[in-house]
């Protein structure tokens, strides 16, 4: 199968012809269709997460059909189309796993990270960890949802059910999904981008958030909640000022920028900064089931598989409007 991998972090991913990945016991073998481009796929390439297998398939927004099936596999068929997160293994035994908080596990596998994801033709994932998804809706466009919208999703749980005025900061892949969704609840979206970054803010008001300014602009409303996606750590303080007493920060990335200092006046009142670190299996069947009563459309732009170097750059320098998406 044809395959981009990365040897070593900071070099450019390379063209490969590897043997395609056979099913082990309770594992699929898929056939991708397309395969979303993530943020944390450049932390990866970046070597900013140190973890990564080497070299390493990278890809965990993968929608792909089931082409081959390992022993002991149930409630998947051939031909099925299915949706393969980055979490993609589990221990099941250490505390967390125990306390239904699976995404702080232990020992766990990430897909594209630890098991070889979906920049590719065929991927080889554990059939627990992979979802229906129905008939529903366009490949790529769904691919975005197995990572940007989860992540999004579960940062958007975190923020509370009860903040009305929602801070966004930093307009990709998982704000314009949470955008739509925080829309639909009857939420108020108060979208932050790079300043001056006028096509982001248009795109925002286009997902349905009521303003749209620079990161360097004070919010016009003070915040029930905000939740950073933006790698950068000084969005931290300035989005902790727009926040109301007992608000919460939610940041939303796996790697941020360190954060600066800022006065304890800042955090007074009971505010509160919470991270978000990767999913449960359960935040997958949540939003898979919300997504298209929303309905999310996602704005995607696609790739042929063999350029995904320009993808991760267009992603890197901020081109994109949307979703980056590659298409073997
Ligand atoms: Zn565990
Ligand atoms: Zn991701």
């Amino acid at each position: 199968m044809k395959a981009m991998t990365l040897a070593a972090p900071g070099q450019p991913l390379e063209q490969a012809e590897l043997p395609d990945p056979q099913p082990g016991p309770g594992q699929l073998q898929v056939r991708v269709s397309a395969c979303g481009v993530c943020r944390t796929d450049l932390h990866v390439v970046d070597g900013d997460l140190t973890e990564a297998k080497l070299p390493i398939v990278p890809g965990h927004e993968i929608v792909g059909r089931v082409s081959a099936l390992g022993d002991g596999v149930d409630g998947f068929e051939l031909g099925q189309r299915v949706g393969i997160p980055w979490l993609g293994h589990t221990c099941g035994t250490c505390p967390y796993c125990k306390q239904g908080a699976e995404n702080l596990c232990d020992a766990p596998g990430f897909t594209g990270y630890q098991i070889d994801g979906g920049y590719a033709e065929l991927t080889v994932a554990d059939a627990d960890y992979c979802f229906a998804l129905g008939e529903d809706g366009d490949d790529a466009a769904l691919a975005p949802l197995l990572c940007a919208g989860l992540i999004g999703y579960r940062s958007l749980v975190m923020a509370g059910e009860d903040a009305r005025r929602l801070g966004i900061y930093g307009f990709g892949a998982a704000a314009h999904i949470v955008t739509q969704v925080a829309a639909w609840q009857g939420r108020e979206i108060y979208a932050f981008t790079s300043p001056g970054d006028r096509a982001a803010q248009d795109f925002a008001r286009s997902m349905g958030a009521a303003w749209a300014g620079g990161s360097d602009e004070s919010s016009p409303a003070e915040l029930d909640a905000a939740i950073i996606f933006a790698p950068v750590g000084a969005l931290v303080p300035a989005a902790l000022r727009a926040l109301r007493k007992g608000g919460v920060l939610v940041c939303g990335g796996i790697h941020m920028s360190d954060i600066p200092a800022f006065p304890y006046r800042d955090l007074w009142g009971e505010r509160v900064i919470r991270s978000v670190a990767n999913l449960t299996r359960q935040d997958a069947i949540d939003f898979l089931a919300l997504a298209p009563r929303v309905p999310v459309r996602t704005e995607v732009v696609a790739y042929p598989l063999a350029r995904a170097n320009e993808a991760l750059a267009d992603l890197r320098s901020g081109r994109l409007t949307g979703a980056a998406v590659l298409i073997p």
